[in-house]
């Protein structure tokens, strides 16, 4: 029985399989083994609903994908879903995510107006942190959304979202405050703390508010 059998059966069986990805590649339908560089979002989308690539797919309850305006000036990356994100199956829910709202809305922006993504589209289990090769078997998805969102500037936040967008080992306080460029797709990207930090460190907030000062200075500069 070939790969893509026994995918089928084991599946048709509810028995978990992790595909990895040497496997998917090599055995994928042709209508599946499109490059992700050449998906539109709805088959992007579909691509992730059914990925398997690292083991997260096990422990899922759903895939999260992304949200917000796919055209979007301002896109934000944040980490990866929690336990709230992985019932909805949309990001930056809960109480980090109500605060995100709020710093939106207190440089008047919506939620609809940005859109909104993770470096994983799956959540670790007990919330610890991504692993590197779950982040290298998802991080194609994350430069496909946004090479087709094509915001002006990217918004990172958190450590984590920092460290794998640029590839460094910075923390947050030293990051923050300037203009970056994402590594892999030349787009502008700031940096802020992760609103799951601010709850735990309020006093932090007035440097995000500076921060967010900043991104607005930048959008509205480039438009100029
Ligand atoms: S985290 Fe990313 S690579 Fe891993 S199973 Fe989920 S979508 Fe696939």
């Amino acid at each position: 029985m070939s790969n893509v059998g026994k995918i089928a059966y084991l599946q048709a069986m509810d028995i978990p399989v992790w595909i990895n990805k040497t496997t998917q590649e090599k055995d994928i339908p042709p209508e599946k083994a499109t490059s992700i560089t050449d998906l539109d979002w709805e088959t992007l989308a579909d691509r992730v609903r059914h990925c398997q690539q690292c083991g997260l797919s096990q422990s899922r309850k759903q895939t999260v994908f992304g949200t917000g305006n796919l055209q979007a000036e301002l896109m934000i990356i944040g980490e990866a879903p929690g336990a709230e994100e992985d019932r909805q199956g949309l990001p930056f829910v809960g109480r980090a995510g109500q605060l995100l709202t709020n710093m939106l809305n207190a440089i008047g922006l919506d939620r609809e107006q940005v859109y909104i993504a993770n470096i994983l589209k799956c959540r670790p289990p007990g919330n610890r942190d991504p692993q590197p090769a779950e982040v290298i078997a998802c991080n194609d998805y994350l430069n496909r959304q946004i090479a087709l969102v094509q915001p002006r500037l990217i918004l990172s936040l958190g450590g984590i979202s920092a460290k794998n967008l640029l590839q460094t080992d910075q923390p947050v306080g030293r990051l923050r405050g300037r203009v970056h460029q994402h590594l892999a797709t030349r787009t502008d990207l700031m940096v802020t703390y992760h609103p799951a930090y601010l709850l735990r460190r309020p006093e932090e907030k007035s440097k995000t508010w500076k921060d967010l000062q900043q991104i607005i200075s930048h959008l509205a500069n480039r438009s100029i």
